[in-house]
C-alpha cells in the first residue's frame, strides 16, 4: 500500500518532489514551530497515479484523505459540515517547481446552509459567515465546475450598484444572503443540478479539480516557457482555514523578505484589512504597504517581521510569504523562494554572500543566466505593458524592447533616422542588403525566418531587438503597410516590439533603460573565478568588438567578413568584383577592396587590444551581394560600362536553387582563390598595423564550410603563401594560425584527417544543425513550431543544441581532432554558443571556448561557471 497523504507534521522541506514546494514548506514551517494552520498534503505521486487511473480518485487514496481529515477534525475539535463547530478548509495546488497563479485554489470549503449558520453563531459574526459562503460558492463554481466567473461578478456588481456601494465590505448580511441564493441559482441553471451541500463531496471534487488543473492550458504554457517537465504532477494541500475577513482586527497579505525588483534588504509587501487572499490578487481594493501594519497592529507586525527573518535565515534565500491575521492572531500560510528580477537576483546573491548567509558558489547558482538578458537590454515598463494592445507574436529572436514608426525598407528607415525619428524596420524577411536599415532602426520585425535567419543573427550581433517569423502578420512592402487580421498599420505609425517574448504591440510603449550598475561587476568577477570555458564573441565590427570586451569577451570567435562588404562605399566594388568576366577585372576590384578590409581588420584587432581573434574568410553565396532592384542594376551597368541585359544575365547565372548548399564558403575559393588571397593579405596587413600600434596580435584565419581535407589543403596552401609573403615584405614576425569551421557533417566525421591541416576547429552549429537534420535554417521555423506544439521536439534545435545528434558530432569531432593534434584549439561559434544549456554541454565535452554575440557574453560566462559547479555537485553526489 502506498502512502499518498502526509500530515504537515510528517514532512520537511527536503520532500519537495513528493509534497510539492508549498506542501514541503508548510511541513517545514510546522516543524520549526511557526504558526501554520494544520492540514495535510496529497502527494504529486497521487496526482500522477490519478492520471493513470482515468482521472478517478481510487479507494485507497480516498481512505487516506478521509483518515487524515478525521485526524485534523480531532486536532481542531471541529467537524466538516458540523452544525456547531464547522471545519472549513482551503484546497490548494502545489507543484514541485512553483508556478504562481497557474493552477487552482478553493477557499472556505465545507460550507453549506447548516455550516454557515453554525459558523455565524460560533464567531458571533453573521456577516462574516455569509461573506465566506458567497465567496466559496463562486470559487467552487468557477474553479471546480468551470462556470465563468463574470456571471457571479455581474450579480455582485448589480447589488452594489443598486445600493450605491463602492466596496464589497459595504454589503450587509441581507445582501449577502440574497447573493448566496442567486449564486446557487446560477449554479443550478448552468449545471442543471443543485450546489453540492455534502462537504466531503465538495472536498473530493476540489481535489480532482486541482489534479486536473495541472494540465490546464495556462499551466501547460508556463511549464513550456520555464522548462518545467510535464510529468512532475502537482500536490494538493488541504489546510484548515483561518480568516482574514473577520473584521477590523483581521487581514491578509503577501510580503517578500527583500525587494523583488531591486533586491534592497527591506521587507516589501502589502496587506488588506478584513479580506481574504483573493481580494489582494483581484485588485478590487488597493492594499496597504506592509510598513503601515506597524501603526495599526504593532505587535503583529513585530511578530511577522521576526518570522520573516527566521524564514530567510532558515531557507537562506529571499522568501515570498503569505500570511493571514485572524482576530489579532498571526498565521503563515505559505513561504517560498521569491521570484525576482535579474537586478534583484544579482544584488540579493551578492548581499547574501557579504552577510555570510551563503557562499559565492551558491550565489552563482542563484542567478538564471537567461535572466541576464533583462539587465543588458531595455525593457518595457510593466504598468504600460498591461494596458498595451498585443497584436501578434513571433519568435523572440533578439531580446530588448523597441518602439518606433514602421518603415518597410531599409532606405526609408535610414531617412527616418536621419530626420530624428525612431524607426522599426518591417520586412517579409531581411537580406544582407538591409544592413544599414537594421543599424539605423530601433528594432526589426520580420514575417518569415527562424532563430538563425539573417535578421535574427544580425540583430543579436548588434544587440538590437528583433521579432522574427511573425507569420500571422501580412507584410505588404509595396503598399507600405502591415496587416494582422483586420488591423492595418501604415508607414509612419507606431508599433512596439518585445524581442524577449516575441510580442508585437500597437503604439509607443515607455521603457526602462539598461543599467549595468550595482553588484553586477562583483558578481561577474566571482563567475570568472569559477569557470573553465573561455568566452569569446561573434563580432564583425570594431563597435561590436568593443561592446563585447565591455561585457567580458576574451576574444573574437567569429568575425564574419562578409558584413563589411555591404557598406555603402563597398557594395558597388564588391558587385564589380563578383560580376567581372576576367581575372584582371576581378583583381582590379579586389585591389580596391584590399585597403578597406585592411582598415577593418586593423580596427578590430585594436578594439580587441591583443585578445585572440578568429577571422573567417568569405562565406555566403555571391548572389546575396547582387542588386535586385531595377534602379540598382541600371547604376551598376553604367558603372561597369556594360549593358543592363548583360548584367541581368550574369545575375541570373549566379542564381542557385539551393544557395545554402551551393556555391558558398570554401567552394567560392576553389573557383576564385584571389578573393581569399585578398582577404588573407588584408588580415595580415591589418594585424601588422595593429601590432605597430603596440597590440600583441596573432590572427586566426578561418576557412568556412570545409567538408573534405582536400578542400582545406588546396586553400590553406595559397592562404599560407600570401601570409608568409606579407610577413616577409614587412619583416615582421607574427604568430598566426589557419583553421577551419566544422559545420558540414562530413567534416565532423573526418575530423581526424582535417586536423592534419587545421590548427583549430570552430563548430558552426547553425549550419551543422541545418545539415545534420536536413532542416533549412531559413525555412524550418514554419514547421518546427508544429513540432514543438505536438511535443515532437522540446526545443528548437537551432536555439538549443541537439545534444544527441548534432552534439554527438561535435563531441566526436573534438575527440578525433585531438587524437591527430593534441593541442588543437576547439570552440563553437554557432548561435548555441550563447545559450546556457548548450554552453553547459560545451563545457562537459571539454571545448576551449564558446563564442556568442556581444550581448550574450555575460550569459555564457555565467552558464560556463554554473556548468563547473553542476559538474562538481554531480561528482560529490556520485
Ligand atoms: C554556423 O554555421 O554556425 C556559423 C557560425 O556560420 P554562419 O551562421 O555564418 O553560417
Ligand atoms: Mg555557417
Amino acid at each position: 500500500m502506498g502512502k499518498f497523504v502526509y500530515s504537515f507534521n510528517e514532512g520537511s522541506k527536503e520532500m519537495k518532489n513528493l509534497l510539492g514546494g508549498k506542501g514541503a514548506n508548510l511541513a517545514e514551517m510546522t516543524k520549526i514551530g511557526l504558526p501554520v494552520p494544520p492540514g495535510f498534503t496529497i502527494t504529486t505521486d497521487a496526482c500522477n497515479t490519478y492520471y493513470t487511473k482515468d482521472k478517478k480518485i481510487w479507494d485507497e487514496l480516498l481512505d487516506q484523505i478521509m483518515d487524515n481529515l478525521s485526524k485534523l477534525e480531532k486536532t481542531l475539535d471541529k467537524k466538516l459540515g458540523d452544525n456547531e463547530n464547522p471545519l472549513l478548509l482551503s484546497v490548494r495546488s502545489g507543484a514541485v517547481i512553483s508556478m504562481p497563479g497557474m493552477m487552482d485554489t478553493i477557499l472556505n470549503l465545507g460550507l453549506n446552509d447548516i455550516a454557515v449558520e453554525a459558523l455565524s453563531k460560533k464567531t458571533n459574526n453573521e456577516r462574516f459567515a455569509y461573506d465566506s459562503y458567497r465567496r466559496f460558492i463562486q470559487m467552487f463554481s468557477d474553479v471546480v465546475m468551470g462556470i465563468q466567473k463574470y456571471k457571479f461578478e455581474r450579480i455582485l456588481d448589480n447589488v452594489k450598484e443598486s445600493k450605491g456601494y463602492k466596496y464589497d465590505t459595504e454589503l450587509t448580511v441581507d445582501d449577502l444572503k440574497e447573493i448566496v441564493k442567486e449564486f446557487k441559482n446560477i449554479y443550478k441553471k448552468e449545471l442543471r443540478q443543485e450546489f453540492p451541500d455534502n462537504p466531503k463531496e465538495q472536498l473530493i471534487l476540489a481535489v480532482k479539480a486541482v489534479f486536473d488543473s495541472w494540465n490546464n492550458p495556462r499551466a501547460d504554457v508556463y511549464r513550456k516557457l520555464n522548462d518545467i517537465p510535464h510529468n512532475l504532477g502537482t500536490a494538493v494541500n488541504i489546510q484548515s482555514m483561518v480568516f482574514g475577513n473577520m473584521g477590523k482586527t483581521s487581514g491578509t497579505g503577501v510580503a517578500f523578505t527583500r525587494n523583488p525588483s531591486t533586491g534592497e534588504n527591506i521587507l516589501f509587501g502589502e496587506y488588506l484589512v478584513d479580506a481574504q487572499g483573493e481580494d489582494v490578487v483581484a485588485g478590487i481594493r488597493t492594499p496597504e504597504p506592509i510598513a503601515s501594519l506597524k501603526n495599526i497592529m504593532p505587535d503583529i507586525y513585530n511578530k511577522f517581521e521576526n518570522i520573516t527573518e527566521i524564514l530567510e535565515n532558515h531557507y537562506k534565500d529571499m522568501q515570498d510569504i503569505e500570511f493571514t491575521i485572524e482576530n489579532e492572531n498571526l498565521y503563515i500560510l505559505q513561504t517560498r523562494n521569491g521570484k525576482r528580477t535579474a537586478k534583484a537576483a544579482i544584488n540579493i546573491a551578492v548581499d547574501m554572500v557579504n552577510e555570510k548567509l551563503i557562499n559565492k558558489e551558491e550565489a552563482i547558482m542563484r542567478v538564471d543566466p537567461k535572466q541576464l538578458d533583462q539587465l543588458l537590454h531595455p525593457n518595457f515598463e510593466e504598468k504600460a505593458l498591461k494596458t498595451a494592445t498585443l497584436i501578434s507574436k513571433g519568435l523572440p529572436a533578439s531580446p530588448g524592447a523597441a518602439s518606433g514608426k514602421v518603415y518597410f525598407n531599409a532606405n526609408d528607415v535610414v531617412t527616418a533616422n536621419e530626420n530624428g525619428e525612431k524607426a522599426i524596420l518591417v520586412r517579409l524577411e531581411t537580406s544582407p542588403e538591409d544592413i544599414e536599415g537594421m543599424v539605423s532602426s530601433e528594432g526589426i520585425l520580420t514575417a518569415r525566418g527562424g532563430m538563425t535567419s539573417h535578421a535574427a543573427v544580425v540583430a543579436r550581433g548588434m544587440g538590437k531587438c528583433c521579432v522574427a517569423g511573425c507569420s500571422d502578420i501580412k507584410v505588404h512592402e509595396d503598399k507600405k503597410e502591415l496587416r494582422v487580421k483586420d488591423i492595418v498599420i501604415k508607414e509612419g505609425e507606431y508599433i512596439s516590439l518585445d524581442g524577449s517574448t516575441g510580442s508585437v504591440y500597437i503604439g509607443n510603449i515607455p521603457k526602462h533603460e539598461v543599467e549595468l550598475v550595482g553588484k553586477f561587476e562583483e558578481f561577474m568577477d566571482w563567475v570568472d573565478e569559477i569557470r573553465v570555458l573561455k568566452v569569446r564573441t561573434n563580432a564583425d565590427t570594431p563597435k561590436d568588438a568593443k561592446t563585447a570586451v565591455k561585457f567580458g569577451a576574451e576574444g573574437i570567435g567569429l568575425c564574419r567578413t562578409e558584413h563589411m562588404f555591404f557598406e555603402e562605399d563597398r557594395i558597388p566594388v564588391v558587385r564589380k568584383m563578383i560580376l567581372s568576366k576576367t581575372i584582371d577585372e576581378r583583381q582590379e576590384a579586389l585591389e580596391k577592396l584590399l585597403p578597406m578590409q585592411r582598415e577593418d581588420f586593423a580596427q578590430i584587432f585594436e578594439a580587441m587590444e591583443g585578445r585572440e581573434a578568429t577571422i573567417r574568410l568569405l562565406d555566403p553565396p555571391l548572389h546575396e551581394f547582387l542588386p535586385k532592384k531595377e534602379e540598382d542594376i541600371k547604376n551598376l551597368a553604367d558603372d561597369m560600362n556594360i549593358s543592363y541585359e548583360d548584367i541581368e544575365k550574369r545575375i541570373e547565372d549566379l542564381e542557385e536553387f539551393n544557395p545554402m548548399l551551393g556555391h558558398r564558403g570554401c567552394r567560392l575559393a576553389v573557383t576564385y582563390p584571389e578573393i581569399y588571397m585578398m582577404q588573407a593579405r588584408a588580415i595580415m596587413e591589418g594585424a601588422i598595423d595593429a601590432k605597430n600600434k603596440g597590440f600583441d596580435v596573432s590572427p586566426e584565419i578561418m576557412i568556412p564550410l570545409i567538408g573534405d581535407i582536400n578542400e582545406l589543403k588546396y586553400i590553406k596552401e595559397f592562404v599560407v603563401n600570401v601570409v608568409e609573403d606579407v610577413l616577409k615584405e614587412s619583416k615582421i614576425d607574427m604568430k598566426y594560425m589557419v583553421g577551419t569551421m566544422i559545420e558540414v557533417p562530413r567534416a565532423a566525421l573526418t575530423a581526424d584527417e582535417i586536423a592534419k591541416e587545421a590548427e583549430f576547429f570552430s563548430f558552426g552549429t547553425n549550419d551543422l544543425t541545418q545539415m545534420t537534420y536536413g532542416f533549412s535554417r531559413d525555412d524550418a521555423n514554419k514547421f518546427l513550431v508544429e513540432y514543438e506544439s505536438k511535443e515532437l521536439f522540446e526545443k528548437d534545435p537551432f536555439q538549443v543544441l541537439d545534444k544527441n545528434g548534432v552534439g554527438k558530432l561535435v563531441k566526436m569531432a573534438s575527440k578525433l581532432g585531438r587524437e591527430t593534434r593534441k593541442d588543437i584549439k576547439l570552440g563553437i561559434c554557432g548561435e548555441h554558443g550563447g545559450e546556457p544549456a548548450s554552453v553547459e554541454f560545451c563545457h562537459d565535452i571539454g571545448l576551449n571556448y564558446v563564442s556568442c554575440s556581444p550581448y550574450r557574453v555575460p550569459i555564457a560566462r555565467l552558464a560556463a561557471a554554473q556548468a563547473v559547479l553542476k559538474e562538481k555537485s554531480q561528482v560529490s553526489m556520485a
